[in-house]
């Protein structure tokens, strides 16, 4: 691994003050689960690394009817917070299904969601694609079995973040910080697709840090998340949906509907809220949206059967919304 200063900030000021302005010169380290690694395979190598653990807040507060929570606070302690759970179930659930044990008790809110993507090309040292300042995916050509069927091109990652997922559904705003100030991003506009910016997966400066996620009141909205793993091991998801639906007794006033590791970011789909607008959720009606959520994939070589792993996360998550039992 290459020498690097280390740096152990106590306050956000500081933190910002250690970062630089220049591409992977200076990088954040929350739990370092992902940038420790990358680092050990030659694929990131920062001067210095600036460790923002007791830099943020680790804590959860109410904000506005919502929660605010420290871009510091573990992975375990989001899985198990009652307030998180109560009033977001979907992020619950999400942060429960992350890694192991082992990964949660390290793994920070700010560097999940900042996490880099794990195609295998990518996390290669001997392949410079896009993601490295190269000139080429190597999916489209190669082993692409794990990577986008929606919004790839050029590059065809798929966003790693499991959190990120019911963060966009439930309208979080992320609160960046950086040498000129604060500002608020929502989420559904943090998380940016390759055709925007190649290198990077979000609009995050390189001088700037995530400090904290703020989730609105949730309303009266119920629920469901459904994530597809390979035999159920600890691996990320083949694909994931979260579902959220307001009920006017028994029909669909709004939903909003977010697939996770099917594109390069949330995938949200506008066509399967439609679907279900005005209806009662059945089977049918819950296959219907989910047929809808997946009409403009567009798989790969190899990765065509995560349509239908996609569509049936969408499907069960609607169902599990709707109270209605599924496998
Ligand atoms: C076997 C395995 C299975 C896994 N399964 C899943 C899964 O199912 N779902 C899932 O979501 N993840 C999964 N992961 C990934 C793991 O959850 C992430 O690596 C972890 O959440 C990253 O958090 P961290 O705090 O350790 O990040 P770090 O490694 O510290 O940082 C990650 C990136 O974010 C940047 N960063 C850190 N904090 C901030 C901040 N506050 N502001 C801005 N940038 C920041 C860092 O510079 C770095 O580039 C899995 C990992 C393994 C090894």
């Amino acid at each position: 691994m290459k020498a690097f200063a280390y740096v152990n900030p106590t306050n956000e000021k500081d933190a910002i003050a250690a970062l630089s302005p220049q591409l992977e010169q200076a990088m954040p380290l929350g739990g370092g689960q992902d940038l420790l690694a990358r680092m050990k395979d030659y694929v990131t190598q920062p001067d210095r690394i600036v460790n923002v653990k007791s830099a943020l807040e680790s804590t959860v507060t109410p904000s506005g009817g919502g929660l605010r929570i420290g871009a510091a606070m573990k992975m375990v302690d989001v899985a198990e917070h009652a307030e998180i759970r109560r009033m977001y179930p979907a992020i619950g659930a999400a942060a429960i299904e992350v890694g192991t044990p082992q990964i949660r008790n390290q793994a920070t809110v700010g560097g999940n969601l900042n996490q880099r993507p794990r195609c295998w090309y990518y996390r290669n040292e001997e392949f410079v694609c896009f993601k490295k300042g190269g000139d080429r995916c190597f999916s489209p050509a190669g082993e692409n079995q794990f990577h986008a069927i929606l919004g790839g091109g050029p590059s065809f990652i798929v966003h790693p973040s499991s959190l990120a997922v019911p963060m966009l559904a439930y309208g979080a705003t992320f609160r960046l910080a950086g040498p000129k100030g604060e500002r608020l991003v929502p989420a559904a506009d943090y998380f940016t697709l390759p055709r925007q910016s190649l290198r990077m997966e979000n609009v995050l400066a390189p001088d700037e840090l995530l400090t904290h996620v703020i989730l609105p009141a949730p309303g009266n909205v119920k629920s469901g998340h459904y994530e597809v793993r390979y035999k159920a091991s600890h691996d990320w998801p083949i694909a994931f949906a979260t579902v959220l639906i307001s009920f006017n007794g028994s029909t669909v006033q709004s939903a909003k509907v977010v697939m996770g590791a099917v594109a390069p970011i949330p995938w949200r789909s506008p066509e399967a809220e439609q679907a279900l607008v005005g209806k009662t959720i059945t089977e049918e009606t819950a296959a219907a949206a989910a047929e809808a959520a997946i009409r403009n994939a567009r798989p790969l070589s190899q990765n065509a059967y995560k349509v239908d792993v996609a569509k049936t996360a969408v499907k069960r998550a609607i169902l599990r919304a709707a109270g209605i039992q599924t496998a």
